[in-house]
């Protein structure tokens, strides 16, 4: 098969993939004023600290400090 006369020719050749996505080393979370740097596996743009969704184990809960 000839292509000869296409406008385009698909993807130009381009460098091998990343094999992992290694995500931007160095990031600062989204928070504002927040400059905690977020792990390069964690995929949120908060930091674990301003990260809305929380996943805390629930141990029933707390008893107030009796004052004894
Ligand atoms: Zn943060």
């Amino acid at each position: 098969m000839r292509e000869e006369g296409l406008p385009l020719r698909g993807t130009p050749v381009r460098p091998l993939p990343h094999r992992n996505r290694v995500w931007t080393s160095g990031r600062a979370c989204a928070e504002p004023g927040c400059i905690t740097r977020i792990s390069i596996y964690n995929r949120s743009q908060y930091c674990w600290v301003h990260e809305p969704l929380h996943y805390y184990v629930a141990r029933g809960r707390k008893k107030a400090p009796q004052a004894a």
